[in-house]
């Protein structure tokens, strides 16, 4: 019997590895806040996938924190900001070789819950699938991409890996997943708060060419001044052809504020400002952005981190 894989969160990305993990026949079991939704899902008795057009729900056990059943391997599927709080409900009862799976976008997160669990194997992944919840215990499958893992700090691919190849998750082993987080990053602060600030389609920053050209010049310089030199290479021109291959498309961060939800700026942009703040470099369009981004966060009732 292989390892279980307990899922912590069953929002849009975790619902999507619980329901193909579950229907490739391997162990899951998935972690909700607290009684009430635990309650609420049973009732919906099970996750539902929705994958063009088809829809089949998987009945994965759901469980609360405080179930006693020890975690060797966990998939953190919260947002960047709840990723911390929602893993040190777990800590009592993760095993000494237990191993972590980070989902979350950005900088920073990932970070804080390895240096909570120094004991733990945390394996960081990039992620261009993409899914929307369109209800509660419900999940889109809205664009096939690929997921990138790896481990700063050990190279060896762990075996499970071939758990995801059962599952059909595309997914490749990374040994450089930091230059490919810092790179998503980049290209995120680009592009994703000037949408919001213009109010427009990924597309329609080709109107503010050189706004785009600026702040993929100070993202260079920070990359290479954080030891990112791989992430810079080619920046402008990649943030470009994003632009223009997304054109039509809302960006996340524009869906987050549009929605009302609270965005993962603290882990993009905020993450950028603060490393350059702590190498004393000057970035004065990133940082202008950030004050402008957070303004308009503010002005909408939003949360500025
Ligand atoms: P999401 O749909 O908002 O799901 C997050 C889930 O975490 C929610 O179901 C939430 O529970 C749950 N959660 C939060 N705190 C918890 C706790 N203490 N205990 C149990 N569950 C908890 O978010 P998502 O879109 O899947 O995104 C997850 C991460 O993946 C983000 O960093 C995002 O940027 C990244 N990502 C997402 C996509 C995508 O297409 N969605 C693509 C690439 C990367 P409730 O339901 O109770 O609120």
């Amino acid at each position: 019997m292989s390892t279980t894989w307990h899922i912590l969160g069953a929002g849009s990305l975790g619902t999507l590895w619980a329901t193909r993990l579950a229907r490739a026949g391997v162990p899951v079991r998935l972690i909700l806040r607290d009684e009430a939704r635990l309650a609420s899902y049973q009732a919906a008795k099970g996750l539902t996938l929705v994958e063009q057009g088809a829809e089949h729900t998987y009945p994965v056990i759901g469980e609360t924190p405080d179930s006693p059943e020890p975690i060797h391997r966990l998939l953190v599927a919260c947002k960047a900001y709840d990723a911390q709080d929602a893993v040190a409900q777990l800590q009592h009862r993760l095993t000494p070789d237990a191993e972590l799976i980070l989902l979350q976008n950005g900088l920073g997160s990932q970070d804080a819950v390895a240096a909570q669990l120094p004991q733990a194997r945390c394996i960081f992944a990039s992620s261009t699938e993409g899914a929307f919840r369109d209800g509660d215990w419900r999940v889109v499958f809205a664009g096939h991409g690929y997921t990138w893992l790896g481990d700063a700090s050990h190279p060896t691919p762990p075996l499970w890996l071939e758990d995801l190849h059962a599952a059909g998750i595309p997914h490749d082993w990374s040994t450089d997943i930091l230059t490919r987080l810092w790179r998503k990053l980049a290209l995120n602060c680009a592009i994703n708060p000037l949408t919001v600030l213009y109010q427009c389609r990924n597309g329609e920053l080709q109107a503010h060419h050189c706004e785009v050209a600026t702040l993929c010049a100070e993202l260079g310089e920070l990359l290479e001044c954080c030891g990112q030199p791989a992430a810079a290479q080619g920046l402008q021109h990649e943030v470009e052809r994003v632009i223009h291959a997304t054109a039509a498309n809302y960006s996340s961060m524009f869906q987050d504020v549009a929605a009302g939800r609270r965005t993962e700026i603290s882990y993009l942009l905020g993450y950028a400002c603060q490393a350059a703040t702590r190498h004393q470099l000057s970035l004065p369009h990133l940082q202008q952005l950030q004050v402008r981004l957070v303004e308009q966060l503010l002005a909408r009732g939003l949360p500025r981190d």
